[in-house]
């Protein structure tokens, strides 16, 4: 259905070229959106992004403004990046999609784009992006009346890569409502918040809570606006498919709405364990049967080589790994992945979950996102 492809995404980039462009030409517009960082809860003055820079830039800057000739010099760079780093075939097609989106612009200008959402800080546009029932699974989600933000890199050192970051559970109502663990409908294949054998389970949980007293939900979601902030910095675009205390989307939403909007999709867990074991993924289960459904059989070995990323750019930030960093665990967001997928476990009750932790967490992150990309 809305499955992005390669080419797409390379277009995209190729687009992109052009507001590299536009950015450069002048200040930036600013909206109103400032303030969805400002207002974002638990935002600390330290963090990568803040308000005031929006508030830096004066003045607007549309797309009639960007000349011919400043087109052209954009082209130019993104042959020269594309001849340093890729093959000269490589070279030669981005050369070539940079010429074919300067003559869409010659023809439509950039107002096609600028409905994309609001500039929240210069070359960031935030925009919300409702569930579809159009999406393949998207008739197993029980819950999904809430919306995901996207927020769309056009900076200049912008990757053309979306990362879905998932604060684990925060949807209320989602214990009461039962979802299929698997599209086939075969039974669960091992045991964990809901036992081997099972064919529904709770469409989302609520999470556990830290031995100091804190809702795993509440950590999570501070985790995910310290790496989405993160993110952004490093050049990638963002879906959040939650980013307040409760969105209204269940683990199924979340999933399909990753496999439609985003490259790859995290979602930031604390196991329920209390002996501070380390960090570590949910792996695919080895399980003959499960690595042989569908859309397991065709992604399961990406949902494996991101999670190893992971914990490898986790290790290096200095986190404490628990075992040979993974445990095989059948997941609803496994189980109906078509990006490359992982639920990463940060920790358990008895882990730091402390600003200055949460920080070297997002740089692990980042630093296995990156490598995963290939990208460093
Ligand atoms: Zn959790």
């Amino acid at each position: 259905m809305r499955q992005r492809g390669r080419s797409r995404k390379k277009n995209r980039r190729g687009k992109n070229g052009l507001y590299l462009a536009v950015l450069a030409a002048g200040a930036v517009a600013v909206g109103a959106g400032g303030a969805v960082w400002a207002d974002t809860a638990f935002q600390e003055p330290g963090d990568v992004i803040e308000a005031s820079l929006a508030q830096e830039s004066g003045g607007e800057q549309t797309g009639e403004s960007l000349s011919g000739e400043e087109s052209v010099s954009a082209a130019a760079e993104e042959s020269v990046s594309a001849a340093a780093g890729e093959s000269a075939s490589a070279a030669a097609e981005e050369s070539t999609k940079a010429a074919e989106e300067n003559s869409e612009s010659a023809e439509s200008g950039s107002g096609e784009e600028s409905a994309s959402g609001e500039e929240v800080k210069p070359g960031i546009f935030r925009s919300e992006r409702e569930f579809s029932t159009d999406y393949v699974y998207g008739e197993f989600s029980a819950i999904h009346t809430g919306k995901a933000a996207f927020y769309d890199n056009r900076q200049e050192n912008r990757k053309g890569i979306t990362v879905c970051v998932n604060a684990g559970h925060g949807c209320s109502g989602g214990e009461t409502k039962k979802t299929y663990c698997h599209p086939d409908k075969t039974p669960k294949v091992t045991s964990g918040t809901t036992a081997a054998g099972a064919v529904k389970s709770s469409a989302i949980s609520s999470g556990m809570t830290f031995s100091d007293g804190t809702p795993e939900a509440e950590v999570t979601l501070r985790m995910a606006l310290i790496l989405r902030d993160r993110l952004l910095e490093e050049g990638y675009s963002v879906l959040m498919v939650r980013e307040t205390e409760d969105s209204q989307l269940d683990n199924v939403a979340r999933t399909v709405m990753a496999n439609n909007l985003a490259d790859c999709h995290i979602a930031l867990h604390w196991d329920s364990t209390a002996s501070d074991k380390g960090v570590f993924f949910m792996s695919v289960p080895s399980a003959a049967s499960y690595r042989s459904m569908e859309p397991v059989a065709s992604h399961w070995e990406d949902h494996n080589r991101l999670g190893k990323a992971l914990v490898d750019g986790l290790k290096g930030q200095g986190a404490k790994v628990f075992g040979n960093g993974e445990m095989e665990m059948d997941l609803t967001q496994t189980s109906f992945s078509t990006v490359p997928s992982v639920d990463i476990e940060l920790g358990d009750k008895a882990s730091d979950h402390g600003e200055e932790t949460l920080r070297r967490l997002a740089d692990g992150l980042t630093d296995g996102v990156n490598q995963f990309f290939g990208t460093v």
